[in-house]
């Protein structure tokens, strides 16, 4: 990418989309091509083939998604699988037809099977079955995956993929009903905190275990890919290390500084459980986490709930 290419991302106002934004910024990239949903929405048809076809844009990230926790994921089965295979139909294919010169499609660990040996390498997608609380978000999304594996096949594209692990940072969802377990933490922690709440309730059994990656580093590695990989395997992206929801509930109640106590409820959902991603390839291909769990959720915490 020269630092004048028009770079269109798509979904910059999420939390990787903007992670994004800000990491082209620091570069030195000067013509960001950005829409809001409102000004384009990208599951209608007509409206993405006009904006390609204004706009010419020579790279893509494709950040855009309908995405949300367990619940959500569970909940809004139906609009997570139309959705986003209408974003992705729309937006990679009138890539193709406007000669974009590299796309990026922002996957998902999440479409992994849910019995996925550990840790889990890039060959094992498509290997059993998924994870029931979020099998129609999966589907989805590894169609956006077929999707630009085959446009390299057929067309001779240059669209690559990418499967982050559980993300936390800046421009995260709080919503308690459709966030994901690390907002969602720091939110009933810090609320029980400064209202004097004897307990905090938390979902499950606390045994799943999870990956976390900060936001930026995420964007490091979509940056370093975007600039270095050519491929049709879809890059895992996260850390390598994973911990259980309790050790996680731990590091929270200990950053916020909470001292009442904490009531699991297991009629909620454990979901998969356990999901850490094999590193081994994107650390061949030169990129590694930098972002310490503990002092990426101290930052985080204080940035959005102290200042
Ligand atoms: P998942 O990684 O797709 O399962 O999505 P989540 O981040 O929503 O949930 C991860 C794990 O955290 C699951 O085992 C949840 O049951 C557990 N969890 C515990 N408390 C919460 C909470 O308040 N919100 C959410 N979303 N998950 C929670």
């Amino acid at each position: 990418m020269e630092k004048n290419s028009g770079i269109y991302i798509a979904g910059h106002k999420g939390m990787v989309g903007s992670a994004i934004v800000r990491k082209l910024q620091q570069e030195g990239f000067s013509n960001l091509i950005l829409r809001s949903s409102r000004e384009l929405d990208l599951t209608d048809q007509k409206q993405v083939i006009n904006f390609f076809e204004e706009k010419k844009p020579e790279y893509v990230f494709l950040a855009a998604a309908t995405v949300g926790g367990i619940q959500a994921n569970n909940t809004y089965r139906a609009q997570f699988l139309y959705e986003n295979l209408m974003i992705q139909n729309n937006v990679i294919h009138q890539s193709y037809v406007n000669g974009v010169k590299k796309l990026m499609f922002l996957a998902s660990s999440c479409i992994y099977p849910k019995m996925a040996p550990q840790p889990i390498k890039e060959s094992y997608l498509l290997e059993g079955p998924f994870e029931p609380t979020n099998e129609p978000y999966a589907i989805a999304k590894i169609a956006g995956v077929k999707m630009c594996e085959n446009y390299n096949r057929q067309y001779g594209c240059n669209f690559i993929s990418v499967m982050p692990t559980n993300l936390y940072g800046p421009n995260d969802n709080y919503d308690l009903e459709t966030s994901h377990v690390l907002p969602a933490l720091l939110r009933k922690f810090h609320e029980a905190k400064i209202k004097g709440l004897e307990y905090v309730e938390v979902w499950g059994t606390g045994i799943p275990r999870r990956e976390f990656l900060h936001v930026d580093d995420l964007a490091e590695a979509c940056f370093h890919l975007m600039e270095t990989y050519h491929g049709n395997v879809s890059v895992n992206v996260g850390t390598g290390q994973d911990i259980t929801i309790k050790e996680l509930v731990e590091i929270i109640k200990k950053i916020v500084n909470y001292e009442g106590e904490i009531i699991w409820n297991s009629d909620k959902p454990d979901g998969t459980p356990r999901k850490l991603l094999d590193v081994t390839l994107i650390h061949s291909l030169g990129w590694k986490y930098k972002i310490p769990l503990e002092k990426g959720i101290k930052d985080f915490y204080k940035n959005k709930f102290q200042d």
